[in-house]
């Protein structure tokens, strides 16, 4: 690797070690690491609430850039609970010392609901999450919720869930708090909109919001840059899957839906949802998934 000279090499073993909690490194490389100035990228410290842990798993599915340059060039993961190493009564002391303000500055990531009428329902440690989001509010930079669950709700949050989950806006709204939070929805969330914000961030400073989502990539709804768009203005509707024409009448939430997946595409660009013939679910929209009448629970007859 010619391109790693001694401080990139010392740059990236220190981010790495941050992001993956490994902290009995040797003395010696442990004085190497601290020659480094790591601080002018942001720290992130990444916790899950009532999620399903997609959004992580698409995160690491990053490859423009890949999610090893995202944690190492662009921020410093602190804690996250899937990737870090560290566990227990280690990780949690980690924690407190970020959200007690003794570690420096940091962004809070939030992938998941905050089950407001059960917070029994999720706890991280000996706490629950939702005195953990009380105790980072204090200190944090912004918070970060990463996918519709943290953004909105999402599934934790349909219609008759017995947790009463709400999305972290919606949990520090009732506490009389007004942090800034960025929602970045998507069920899962693409791993472009959350790591190029976290780029912008790095590079440009806080990103345009609209509805407090990043423009970037929330600014138009998903109908009106949709190839099949004609098809919806002559009334050309697929009866069936796998049909040509518009996927209106079988339940597509494009026109409800902002976000940009018909230029962007998934999977390393690879196709996305009406591309393969299957309707948008709107699951970046903020009624993902809340009402028993939403188009993703829809039975059709036969
Ligand atoms: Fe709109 Fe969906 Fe039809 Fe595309 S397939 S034009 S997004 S309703």
């Amino acid at each position: 690797m010619p391109d790693l000279d001694r401080r990139k090499f010392l740059k990236l073993a220190l981010c790495l070690s941050s992001a993956f909690g490994i902290s009995n490194l040797p003395e010696s490389v442990q004085a190497a690491l601290r020659e480094i100035d790591a601080a002018a990228i942001p720290t992130l410290v990444y916790l899950h609430g009532q999620s399903c842990t997609g959004c992580s798993i698409s995160l690491l599915q990053a490859d423009d850039p890949n999610a090893v340059t995202m944690i190492t060039e662009y921020s410093k993961l602190a804690f996250h609970t899937d990737l870090s190493a560290t566990s227990g009564k280690q990780a949690l002391s980690l924690i407190e010392e970020y959200f007690s303000g003794r570690a420096g500055k940091y962004f809070l990531a939030v992938e998941g609901a905050v089950p407001y009428d059960m917070p029994e329902a999720c706890v991280i440690g000996n706490k629950t999450f939702a005195d953990h989001l009380m105790a980072a509010a204090k200190t944090m930079e912004g918070a970060v919720a990463i996918g519709t669950c943290a953004s909105y709700g999402g599934i934790p949050a349909a219609e008759g869930n017995p947790t009463g989950a709400v999305s972290i806006k919606e949990f520090y709204k009732r506490q009389g708090l007004k942090p800034l939070i960025i929602n970045i929805p998507g069920c899962s969330v693409h791993p472009d909109w959350v790591w190029k914000t976290v780029i912008h961030l790095v590079r440009l400073g806080l990103p345009d919001l609209v509805n407090g989502q990043p423009k970037l990539f929330f600014e138009r709804k998903i109908h009106n840059q949709c190839p099949r768009y004609h098809d919806f203005q002559q009334e050309i509707f697929a009866k069936n899957l796998g049909d040509k024409g518009c996927l209106f009448k079988l339940g597509c939430v494009g026109p409800d839906t902002y976000a940009d997946c018909s230029t962007r595409w998934w999977n390393s660009r690879q196709d996305w949802c009406i591309g393969a013939n299957a309707p948008c679910i709107g699951c970046a929209s903020r009624l993902f998934a809340s009402k028993k009448d939403f188009s993703f629970y829809r039975h059709r007859k036969g």
